[in-house]
Formats: structure tokens, sequence, C-alpha cells
């Protein structure tokens, strides 16, 4: 509702580099006042296509779909009524099914008359009632949802359509979007994708995730758009998300099948294969030569594990930040890999290569070394400073190996989204957070002043159960 700081921050994103803005619209007031922000936008010149995200409210979706460039529904909110734990007959679901449709056909129509597109929003945790009954909180439930959308918009004619599957676990939004492409290919569908590793939290650890989830994932060929989603102000995404395009992005697209099968072969010891073909991916930022090089060794230790051994020339250590953490997701889809051995001559110190190398298996959830963090990116709903809570509890909380800890902006959807953590700071509204053991709310309204030390007294008393791996659900 407060047009002029809304399009502070528009203004901001875009000068940042921003090609797209998405702008919460809860309800039907803030939904209406998308026209406002809007036309102050255009007023000063700022062209930048707007999307309205909506979470529960139809009538609002309705009402943006008439004022912005898109819309962004989520198939989990956007259901005809909730039933925790009911038991679905065949019929029951169907009926259920047609309902939805039944409810998103004004919305298809609006969108058809304005020319306004719509993305199919799917966050692992937000599933419905319905999806979770027959496919549980999965990545097939994931792109369950999202292939019923599809049907009912493409049954309807509507054909300005996005698809995103996210989820805070690398793994999970890797499985389900191959899944979605698979599914689509069978459908002859071939709507864009939206990729985005959604709550990854802040700092370095953010980053790694987002460049092993969606850089991976482009370097095949995936993703239309993306967004990087950080608990930092929205400006910072933009810097990181141009380069992970500018390395990974469509036209940049470079992995052959041949030289992937080269690597399912086992036991492949020093010998080294070029993974770059194309003439534009083998140039480093500054335009020399690449002479990235990817080996699988044997590990000493364990006979049938392996370490993928990746080989950069001296590139600067952010960008090997983001090279490596692609690279090594794409590769690291067994599970005989055990370790990654990184290079990259002396432009990364030895302590830079370690903690870089444990940031990566932990966003991969192949080993952890420190606690885990789920955290929202913070939006419209957000009532409290989720950046300067979060610092906090990372500082007293943050070298926990195995512990998960949830910071999130708003009951509404922060207790689906936790990703299965083992503690929850959830922003309860006017100001108070709610603790949450797993996804249980255990100390209710709790002022902010008072919240992160009784966060850190409810983690001494109970402990938790230390996570060594986390495998794909
Ligand atoms: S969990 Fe965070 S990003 Fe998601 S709706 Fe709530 S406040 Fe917004």
């Amino acid at each position: 509702m407060d047009t002029q700081a809304t399009v502070s921050q528009v203004i901001r994103l875009v000068e940042a580099g921003s090609e797209l803005v998405r702008i919460t619209a809860a309800n039907i007031r803030e939904a209406e006042n998308l026209a406002n922000i809007k036309d102050t936008l255009r007023q000063k010149g700022i062209k930048v296509p707007l999307i309205a995200d909506i979470h529960f409210k139809p009538e609002a979706a309705e009402i943006a779909a008439q004022i912005v460039e898109k819309v962004r529904i989520n198939p989990g909110n956007y259901v005809s009524s909730h039933h925790k734990n009911k038991k679905y007959t065949e019929q029951e679901y169907q009926d259920e099914l047609l309902l939805t449709a039944e409810k998103l056909f004004p919305l298809l129509e609006i969108c058809k008359k304005h020319e306004t597109a719509l993305r199919i929003g799917i966050n692992h945790g937000s599933l419905s009632d319905r999806i979770l009954f027959r496919y549980g909180n999965t990545p097939e439930g994931m792109v369950a949802a999202a292939m019923e959308f599809t049907d009912i918009c493409y049954n309807s004619g509507f054909d300005k359509l996005v698809i995103s599957l996210k989820a805070s676990y690398v793994p999970t939004m890797i499985t389900a979007n191959k899944l979605l492409i698979k599914q689509f290919q069978e459908a002859g569908y071939h709507y864009p994708i939206h990729l985005g590793v959604t709550e990854a939290g802040n700092g370095m650890a953010a980053r790694i995730k987002s460049a092993a989830g969606i850089g991976s994932l482009l370097a095949e060929g995936i993703g239309d758009t993306i967004r990087v989603s950080l608990t930092e102000p929205p400006e910072k995404e933009i810097p990181f998300a141009k380069k992970l395009v500018s390395l990974y992005g469509r036209s940049h697209q470079v992995f052959t099948e041949k030289e992937i099968s080269f690597f399912s072969n086992g036991n492949i010891k020093n010998e080294t294969i070029p993974l770059v073909i194309s003439d534009k991916k083998n140039k480093n930022s500054d335009g020399t030569a690449s002479d990235f090089k990817l080996e699988k060794t044997s590990n000493q230790f364990h006979d049938d594990k392996q370490v993928i051994k990746l080989s950069y020339n001296d590139i600067p250590h952010e960008e090997l930040m983001i090279r490596a953490s692609a690279d090594f997701t794409l590769k690291a889809t067994d599970n005989t890999i055990a370790g990654i051995w990184l290079n990259n001559g002396t432009s990364s110190t030895p302590e830079q290569l370690s903690e870089l190398s444990l940031q990566i298996l932990q966003a991969t959830g192949l080993r952890y070394s420190k606690t885990e963090f789920v955290a929202c990116p913070s939006c419209g709903r957000t009532l409290f400073d989720i950046e300067s809570v979060l610092e906090k509890v990372k500082a007293r909380l943050g070298e926990k190996k195995g512990l998960k800890i949830a910071v999130m902006g708003c009951v509404v959807n922060g207790p689906g989204e936790m990703a299965g953590a083992d503690y929850g700071l959830i922003g309860a509204g006017n100001g108070k957070v709610t603790l949450y053991k797993g996804h249980k709310p255990v100390l209710k309204n709790q002022s902010l002043e008072d919240a992160v030390d009784t966060l850190v007294s409810l983690v001494e008393n109970n402990g938790f159960s230390s996570r060594e791996t986390e495998n794909i659900s």
C-alpha cells in the first residue's frame, strides 16, 4: 500500500538490471493499488513489466490481471477448500479438481482479454491438501499440480503461461524441474519455465544454493527466466542473477550427451576431458581461453565413492563460486559422489577453496558441516526486520552441524515452507514472532527483542537430531 516506497524499490531493482519485478498483492486493496504503482512508474519512464504475486484471493488475482503484465498464482493456495488430512475418493478428487478449474476460468478470461501472462508458481511445502493426499510433499506432487493447472489453461485456450517449481532444498528443485520437462515433452507442451531456489537465505550459502540449482538447470538448457531469492535488499539479487545468466544462460548451452555419459563410467582415474565445447563458453569472463577440466577420481577412503575434481584456470573467486556450484551439481547426480576437489590456480586461497567445497556439499545435501538456514526473501506480508533477525540468529546458532533453522516472514506461508527445519522463527504480525519446534508452534507471539534469546534457549534445551546428509524426497 506504500506506493512511493514500492516505486522506489522497483526503481532500485531496475537500476540494478532487473528485467521483471514482482510485487505482492495479498488482498483486494493491495491489488487495486498496483494501478497507482504502475502509473507512477510509467510517469517516470520506467517500463519494466510488473507481476502481481497472489496467494489466497482469486478476486485479487482478477483485479491485478487487469493492471499488470503478469499474475503469479500458487495452485496450493488457489483451491476451493482446505481439507487437512482428508482421505479423498477418486470421485471427490475429480470433483475438487473440477471446482478448482471453475475457480480459475474467470481469471483466464480476464488474462485473455488484457493479454496478461499467468505464472503457475508451485512451491514445495505449499501443495494443496488434495495433491498432498495423493502424492505427498514430493517433486511428483509439485509436477502433478503444475500439470493439472497447465491442462486447465490449455483446454481453455489460454497460452500466455509460465510455470515454476521452487524448493529451498536444491535436489528437490532440480528433480521437480526435470520431471516437469519429461511430462511436458510427453504432453507436447512447450511453456516457458521460471527457475528459483526459494527461501535460500542470505550471504554466500544462499548464492551457492542458487548457483547449484539454477545454474545446473540452465546448463542443461532448462529455464527461461530466473529469480535469485535472497533475504537481503532485493537489488542485491540482481548482480548475482546477471552473472549466473551470463555464465549459464541459454545462448551458452554447452554440454553434450557424449561428454556426460563419459563420466557415468565409474572409476576413471586422473583422466580429463574438457566439458566446454562452444566458442562462447570456452572463454573466461575476461575473454581469455578457459581450460576448465573435470575429473572424477577414486576416493581413497571409500572405494565405491567418487570425488569430483573441478579445475579452473585462475578465474576470479566470485566466478568460481558460481561455476563450481553449478558444474558440480550438474555432475553429482548419482549417490556415489562423496566429495569435491577444487583447483583454481593461485586465484583462490586454500581456505576459500575449503569453505566453498563444504558449502557446495551442504547446498546439494551431500554433507552438512554447519547450521542449515531456510529463510524467505520477505514480501508484503513480512512485518518485522527479517534481515537483521536472520543475521542475529546466524551469529548465535550458525555453527551447529546438522541443525536446520527456518526464519520466515509470515505465518501464512512460513510454516508450510520450513522445509523440515528443526526450529522456526516466523513472523506473526504486529512485530511479533512465533517460535516453532518442527511444525509445532511452541511459543506464540513473542516480542522481537527476546525472540532470538528464546530461540537459542529452545534449541539448547531440546537439542536436535544431527543430519549428516539429506536425501531427495
Ligand atoms: S513466507 Fe516470506 S516470502 Fe513467503 S509469503 Fe510469507 S513473508 Fe512473503
